[in-house]
């Protein structure tokens, strides 16, 4: 397998300022495209550290990407590390140092000869960007590709994708072709779903498993000789877990669970009201997140107090007294309330105890009641989350969307 590392430079990601993307995104990106990454490195803005890491892996690796210090400061040091680091001497490019000169006059800057700096490349190095707009090169180094381009991650992505990918993909054609999908889960532990999988003749597809609440995240990847054979082995492994978690399975990829709920509502015509009290709005906020999702959101009300409760959604005096806000009979009132005051097809409820305070022996924190109101009935679950206010609060507004997509 062809194989390769990263190398991002910078104080600010070393020292925790900035979060190392650019890494990442160019780890996604050639994984993608068969491509095996062997190290991510982050180094701060020392020549002879940057000079050293860049031998270590020239020695591991086919091709190397670098991003960062490229720019004019004192601080940009990557093109005088590589320069060290190949035993390359650096080379004026009089392309380079003639559009640094017309960018000065067309923003009308002085001439200031520090700019300079980032018209040397290594010898032999060529500029990736082609009207020489942004900096970044390549070369090639006995037998090996390394690409610098900068750390601004939109630059970066833009040089990686358009020009770095297509010099790499013809210097080293990938030997296998990957296929990859993710699948996303709600309310199943990890250990169900491992359990499922082991069930099956995995062969040729590694499962990987990342939580990331309140979800559970399964990446299925297989590497195959043609890319038709990779999507076969993945999909089919896709259709036996859709098959056994129908209910927990609720998206792939980039859907998010309020998007599947949506698409549905969508799909029926339907339309959608939510009445909070302990989530505070969160469960309104996660329906809007998706675009588009003025289609079936009418709106919603956070009732936190009892006042709000009884005068926006009619909520019975006799049933906060006699039962508490956190009850049956209040988070059915709540969904009436708010589907009758919206004209909705349907309303949810949610009313809880986030804690840390105001939990009893009766009603502990993470005590929740739901309600939702249908056109023909209504109905209220309990529920016990467990974790800090924050985490009770998002397990309550992610459960109440999933209770209405299943
Ligand atoms: P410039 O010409 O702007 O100096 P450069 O290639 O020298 O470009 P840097 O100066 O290292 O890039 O970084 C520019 C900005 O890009 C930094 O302030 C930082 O916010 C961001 N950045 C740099 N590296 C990364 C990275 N690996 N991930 C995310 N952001 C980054
Ligand atoms: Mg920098």
């Amino acid at each position: 397998m062809v194989r390769g590392a990263l190398v991002a430079v910078g104080d600010e990601l070393v020292s925790g300022r900035v979060l190392n993307t650019t890494s990442f995104e160019a780890a996604r990106i050639l994984s993608s495209y068969g491509y095996r990454i062997l190290e991510m490195v982050s180094v701060g803005d020392e020549k002879e550290v940057i000079a050293y890491h860049l031998q270590r892996l020239l020695r591991e690796v086919d091709f190397l990407v670098v991003s960062g210090g490229l720019g004019p400061t004192e601080d940009d040091l990557t093109v005088e590390a590589a320069a060290r680091a190949l035993g390359l001497p650096l080379r004026l490019h009089q392309g380079i140092l003639v559009r640094i000169r017309e960018n000065e006059k067309a923003q009308g800057l002085a001439e200031n000869p520090l700019r300079d700096k980032m018209a040397y490349l290594p010898e032999g190095a060529e500029p990736l960007s082609r009207d020489l707009s942004v900096a970044g090169f390549f070369l090639r180094h006995q037998g090996k590709l390394l690409f610098f381009l900068p750390g601004i991650p939109e630059q970066f992505q833009r040089l990686l994708v358009d020009r770095a990918l297509p010099i790499l993909l013809e210097a080293f054609p990938p030997e296998e072709e990957v296929f990859v999908r993710t699948l996303r889960f709600f309310d199943l532990r990890e250990a169900e779903i491992n359990q499922a999988v082991r069930e099956r003749d995995l062969s040729g597809v590694e499962v990987g498993f990342y939580p990331v609440f309140p979800e559970v995240r399964v990446t299925l990847i297989s590497r195959a000789k043609n890319l038709e054979e990779a999507r076969k082995r993945v999909f089919s492994l896709v259709e036996f877990l859709r098959g056994r978690f129908p209910e927990h399975l609720f998206g792939e990829d980039e859907e998010e669970l309020p998007a599947a709920l949506g698409k549905l509502l969508r799909e029926r015509s339907q339309t959608l009201s939510l009445a909070e009290s302990c989530t505070g709005g969160l469960a309104s906020s996660l329906v809007t997140r998706i675009p588009g999702s003025s289609d079936y959101f009418l709106g919603g009300a956070v009732t936190y107090a009892n006042q709000a409760k009884k005068e926006i959604l009619g909520v019975p005096e006799r049933f906060l007294r006699l039962f508490g806000a956190v009850s049956r009979e209040v988070a059915r009132a709540m969904a009436e309330g708010v589907r009758r005051r919206f004209g909705a097809t349907y309303g949810l409820s949610v009313t809880g105890i986030a804690g840390p305070g105001g939990g009893s022996p009766e009603k502990p924190v993470g005590t929740v009641w739901m309600g939702l109101s249908t056109p023909t009935e209504t109905v209220a679950r309990h529920f016990l989350f467990p974790g800090t206010r924050h985490e009770i609060q998002t397990l309550a507004a992610y459960t109440l969307l999933d209770w209405l997509r299943r």
